[in-house]
């Protein structure tokens, strides 16, 4: 498909017509990676953050925030739950910060790697290669770094560097790769600014990195944000904006599958957020192949608040996996056994 194509996918109105490419996209999800919807444990181990992304309530400058950072050994006890609760991989996503000191993390990924079989995803933003490289070596098998977009000067815009610094998240996946990790990333659809073209131009990016992982969610206005702030006040109202709905990210995540048939699509909980009722199915319907149940405990997780108003935000690590088992039944799926990797070979077709 070109960017044309995609681009008029992500235009298109016509419900028959989404219904079709959403017939096809779970057509492929089901022959390339199967029935199984894996369970990734998310830890959100703190809050603490030094940059100033212009979406993210986590913001170094965000003062109404109490911030946090989980002991190591609360965060090894919630990968033990994680186990408990049969998933096969814990994500250990925070701020970035030096407060995550790159010892401390691999310490704590050496015990959960040695404790456990759990596979271990890291999302702790930007880097040096060298700690990465520190990470995996201690065991980290998967990193998250969504690139947000490919539009450049938006993204200058909506996330600027570390004082004196740069920010090239595409050239730290290339990194990651490098390194042995399995790469992660994603957008948010509807960041204000953000047009059809370049949208399209996101969805062809993650076919040309060839990712393992592959997250969208819509952008959630932050009040106590610069672009949450610019949002309520109407935006930029340009003719190509990408609106922040709910089948945007739908035909986003369709698209996605089509380009990348083996990728691991997450249905997120952005997506939820958007519609609490049936997002999350919707998403698995339409190409996604994940869930990411909250393991955080509530006294921490209340802190997360990247957007405002989280869905699931008061449920228990049990009420949780509760809660997206009987979802996965419910659309006829199965929750994934085991760590649930990217797979590379024709396994499934
Ligand atoms: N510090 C890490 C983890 C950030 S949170 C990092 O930067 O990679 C994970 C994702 O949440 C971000 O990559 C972003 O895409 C998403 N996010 C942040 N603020 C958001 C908002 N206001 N609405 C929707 N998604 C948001």
């Amino acid at each position: 498909m070109h960017s044309a194509e995609i681009e008029r996918w992500l235009a298109e109105s016509d419900a028959a017509a989404l219904a079709g490419l959403y017939r096809e996209a779970d057509n492929v999800r089901r022959l390339r990676v199967g029935d199984q919807v894996h369970l990734r444990g998310l830890i959100e181990i703190s809050n603490v953050c030094a940059r100033a992304c212009a979406y993210c309530g986590l913001r170094a400058a965000n003062a109404k925030l109490t911030r946090y950072k989980m002991p190591a050994p609360e965060i090894v006890e919630c990968a033990h739950a994680a186990f408990a609760l049969g998933y096969g991989t814990v994500v250990l996503q925070a701020g970035e910060s030096r407060t995550i000191a790159a010892d401390w993390m691999a310490d704590i990924v050496r015990q959960i790697k040695s404790e456990t079989p759990l596979a271990v995803t890291l999302s702790l933003g930007e880097r040096s290669l060298e700690e990465l490289g520190l990470w995996r070596k201690a065991g980290a098998d998967r990193y998250l770094l969504r690139f947000e977009t490919s539009d450049a000067d938006l993204f200058r815009r909506i996330h600027p560097p570390l004082p004196g610094g740069f920010s090239d998240r595409i050239a730290l996946l290339a990194g990651l790769r490098d390194k042995g990790y399995e790469v992660g990333s994603g957008v948010m659809t509807g960041i204000p600014g953000q047009t059809y073209a370049s949208l399209a131009r996101d969805i062809e990016l993650f076919r040309d990195l060839d990712l393992d992982m592959i997250g969208v969610g819509p952008y959630l206005p932050h009040p106590d944000t610069p672009l949450g702030r610019e949002f309520s006040g109407g935006g930029p109202r340009l003719g190509r904006q990408v609106p922040s709905t709910e089948e945007m990210v739908y035909k986003t995540i369709a698209l996605t599958r089509l380009l990348c048939p083996r990728a691991n699509i997450p249905s997120t909980t952005a997506l939820a957020t958007i519609n609490t009722r049936n997002g999350r199915e919707l998403g698995l319907m339409r190409g996604a192949n994940v869930v990411m149940p909250n393991l955080t405990p509530a006294r921490y997780r209340r802190h997360y608040e990247i957007y405002p108003n989280k869905a699931c935000i008061a449920e228990t690590p049990a009420d949780c996996s509760g809660c997206l088992r009987g979802r996965i039944a419910a659309i006829g799926r199965v929750p994934g056994v085991g760590p649930g990797n990217r797979q590379r070979e024709t396994a499934h077709v």
